[in-house]
């Protein structure tokens, strides 16, 4: 199976964002559980979790079908004491929300250096981060998403993903999401079937697709190497249709959650359908 959705609104409580992902036809979605651009929440109410996980129950909407989203203001490679405990702090939070809705992954990015501590160490303080949230609960697994590599962001390597991996005591609950526009933009080519082989090749032996929990589907409007995060429409932009119909017919991307986080949300429907008459129909 391809699971295929938009990270949606969960504007009015996170039980709407399963219902948004519904009108446009989805088969997955992802959310933030929590204002994105606050590090402050109000705990879930009881009620608000029975709802969500109502409405993810009448729209067909299993775990594996979720990949929420951290806040963007954590860095839990913030070389400073300061920032570091407030940013794990907010992390262990949002692993708790997830936790309490039932699901089983966080997606975030992993951090940047800012200039002020080297990559290795700041990609140790990213494990250790990991290690803390997964100490303190149960059942959710911490998605490290790739990046782009803009500014000192941390991840745009798939070397970085593993070193974060081997930093993690239980490797059980830690995995990647590689997202189609920062893995171009990191300079990885993904647009002809040698190059698309090549990368992917290329993650399976530096990370292993075992860890692989989820895909966000973007297009770019930055070229192969620019390290500049933009995402695009599918098919609009410097990637073009090919990789994602060789995603949607490969089988090591089965089973996902894949989620598109292209800017125009009005054509997410669209974005979805053309994504579903991809998958070649087997004889
Ligand atoms: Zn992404
Ligand atoms: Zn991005």
């Amino acid at each position: 199976m391809k699971y295929i959705g938009a990270h949606v609104s969960a504007a009015g409580g996170v039980e709407n964002a399963p219902l948004n992902a519904k009108k446009i036809g989805a088969t997955a979605f992802a959310l933030f559980t929590k204002n994105q651009r606050q590090w402050k929440a109000k705990p879930l109410t009881q009620n608000t979790i029975t709802q969500f996980q109502k409405n993810c129950e009448e729209a067909v909407y299993t775990p594996d079908q979720i990949l929420p989203h951290d806040s963007y203001l954590i860095n839990l490679g913030h070389p400073e004491p300061e920032g570091l405990e407030k940013s794990r702090n907010a992390f262990i939070d949002e692993m708790r929300r997830c936790e309490q809705l039932g699901l089983k992954y966080l997606n975030f990015h992993p951090g940047s250096h800012l200039k002020k501590i080297s990559e290795e160490t700041c990609l140790g303080r990213i494990a250790e981060s990991i290690n803390l949230a997964l100490e303190q609960t149960s059942g959710v697994t911490a998605v490290i998403e790739n990046t782009a590599g803009q500014g000192t962001n941390m991840g745009h390597r798939f070397e970085h993903l593993a070193a974060i991996i081997e930093g993690v005591d239980d490797q059980s609950r830690v995995g990647v999401c590689l997202d189609t526009c920062h893995t171009f933009s990191a300079g990885y080519d993904l647009r002809t079937p040698d190059a698309f082989e090549t990368t992917f090749s290329t993650f399976d032996e530096v990370v292993g697709f075992s860890y692989l929990k989820g895909l966000h589907l973007n297009d770019g409007k930055k070229n192969l190497g620019s390290r500049v995060d933009r995402h695009e429409t599918i098919g609009n932009g410097t990637l073009g249709l090919e990789p994602f119909r060789m995603i949607m017919n490969d089988p090591r991307f089965n089973n996902l959650p894949m989620i598109l986080e292209t800017p125009d949300d009005s054509r997410w429907a669209g974005e979805i359908r053309i994504l579903m008459e991809m998958v070649e129909k087997k004889t």
